[in-house]
């Protein structure tokens, strides 16, 4: 028998999700069940797989339980999933290493694991770590029934550089407080991995999946199939670094100073990639680490990919009340409650936010740009959220169309980041109080205004098509013509 779950492996890295932490003996495998983190290289959770099936002289499997649904994901994010394990699968198999897909309805995804456990006749089933909710009731059942086989279920967070539970043991106020934790602990976590090793066992691979037969059984009740697959972001592993390339060659240099200006499009573009686990946040802080070159773009891109994102988790991982008003800080809650009654100048439906049909032409382009790249610059995802919450007609509704058209449509959606993202700019999480305002209450404000001291607004929305038209038609006006007012203004009162 053997103490868990492998000797060379940072034992702060897991958990252990069973009351069994015996690696089974007289097994057939070991199964990871991957979930998050999808790709071979530079993942923890493989390794350690890998690590143990090999103290056990068994070989490695790999399960992904394939969800015919999952929050508000759209065709968009599954065609780029589905097109990423493909690659997954490619990697796989050079290594001998079986890869199969079961595809199971979302509450089945628990049982589709523990029949592959038995099937399999497995050792231990290791996973990788997502902190949201639907997840967290897969590993529930998945480690309730496993306990009964005298199977034990290791969790390895193989997302962030400093596990989440390392990092902090509560939920944080905001970048100020976990960023010292994460400095203090960052060199000893980030490290070179180890490559995976081939399974030298005789091994079934099965045939290769077939990945239209597995996107064609989504449940269209649940997921939007209407929604097209923009060629913005090529899925996989390979397409991901080559993109990374072009950010360290051409963007970052840029990055410190100009990442807040949608127009020059300086940001990496590796959300997606990062979302689905396609690359590991580790692998990108390493390799821009090693260029030696353009610190403050460095040390900014860290900031965002590590503090943030490692934030986003740590708020997930300790709040399960990560999307709803009930889980923002009392101040406010307080505040927004005080002022969902106050009056609103816009009010807009679901639909006419979906088709940016309102009267501001930046948040029209924001929105279209999001309908049909699959994405929207990091500064005016701010704004566009913000102005949500000033244009619907309670906060909480504000927070579900938020959270609705942000999943839908993004190719990084329904992830930490995406709830805390919105949950940012509609109910103040990680923030403080500001100025009180109608609406808005005590959460941070943002206005057409500001947008304009920080960019052009007009060269952003002239890449839109409709997005002007349709602020004209809903009785607003566009950049260019608020800036022939502003100077006329300024004219008369210069005279
Ligand atoms: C309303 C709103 C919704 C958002 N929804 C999502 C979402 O669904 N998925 C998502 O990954 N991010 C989301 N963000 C955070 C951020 O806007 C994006 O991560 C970023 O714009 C992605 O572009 P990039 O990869 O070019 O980022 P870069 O600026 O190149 O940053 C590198 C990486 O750091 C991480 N990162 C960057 N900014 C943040 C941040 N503020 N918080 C946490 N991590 C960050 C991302 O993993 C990103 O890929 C949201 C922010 C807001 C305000």
């Amino acid at each position: 028998m053997t103490t868990a779950p492998f000797s060379e492996f940072d034992s702060s890295r897991y958990r252990l999700l069973t009351e069994t932490g015996d690696v089974k003996d007289g097994a057939a495998c070991v199964l990871y069940w991957m979930g998050r983190d999808q790709r071979v290289e530079d993942n923890y959770a493989m390794l350690a797989a890998r690590g143990i099936a090999k103290e056990q002289g068994v070989p490695l499997r790999v399960l992904f339980p394939f969800y015919t649904s999952f929050n508000d994901m759209s065709v968009r994010q599954f065609t780029f999933m589905a097109k990423g394990l493909e690659e997954v699968e490619r990697d796989l198999r050079s290594l001998n290493i079986p890869f199969e897909v079961k595809v199971a309805a979302v509450g089945e995804v628990g049982e589709a694991v523990v029949d592959a456990a038995k099937e399999h006749k497995a050792a231990a089933v290791v996973t990788d770590h997502m902190p949201l909710r639907i997840v967290r009731e897969w590993e529930e059942k998945v480690g309730g029934e496993l306990d009964g086989l005298d199977v034990p279920l290791f969790q390895v967070d193989a997302a962030n550089v400093v596990p989440v539970w390392v990092a902090s043991d509560k939920k944080e106020v905001g970048a100020r407080t976990l960023r010292p934790k994460i400095n203090k602990l960052y060199s000893r976590y980030l490290k070179e991995f180890d490559a995976v090793e081939k399974n030298t066992e005789k091994c079934d691979l099965g045939p290769l999946t077939n990945w239209e037969e597995v996107l064609g059984s989504l449940d269209a009740k649940k997921v939007d199939m209407d929604v097209n697959v923009p060629n913005t972001f090529v899925p996989g592993k390979t397409a991901a670094m080559a993109a990374f390339q072009d950010f360290c060659d051409e963007k970052l240099k840029k990055y410190a100073d100009n990442r807040n200006d949608p127009n020059l499009d300086v940001q990496s573009g590796m959300a997606p990639w990062v979302r689905f686990g396609q690359v590991g946040f580790q692998r990108l802080a390493l390799d821009v680490k090693k260029l030696g070159k353009y610190s403050d773009g460095v040390a900014a891109f860290i900031e965002e990919g590590v503090v943030r994102r490692e934030l986003s988790d740590n708020f997930c991982f300790y709040n399960s009340n990560y999307d709803s008003l009930t889980g923002a800080a009392g101040w406010a809650q307080e505040s927004l409650q005080l002022h969902s009654t106050d009056a609103r100048e816009y009010t807009y439906t679901k639909e006419q936010f979906e088709k940016a049909l309102t009267h501001d032409d930046l948040w029209n382009a924001a929105q279209i740009q999001l309908v049909n790249e699959g994405k929207m610059h990091g500064f005016l995802r701010m704004y566009w959220a913000k102005k949500i919450l000033e244009w619907t007609t309670s906060p909480a509704q504000a927070l579900e169309w938020g959270l609705y058209l942000n999943d839908k449509f993004s190719f990084d959606g329904s992830c930490p980041n995406g709830y805390v993202g919105v949950g940012w700019s509609v109910m103040g999480v990680h923030d403080m109080g500001w100025k009180e305002r109608d609406v808005f209450g005590k959460i941070r404000f943002m206005n057409y205004n500001g947008c304009k001291r920080k960019f052009d607004i007009w060269d952003f929305v002239r890449k839109y098509p409709g997005a002007a038209e349709n602020a004209l038609k809903a009785g607003g006006e566009t950049a260019v013509q608020k800036k022939a007012k502003g100077s006329k203004n300024k004219k008369q009162k210069t005279r």
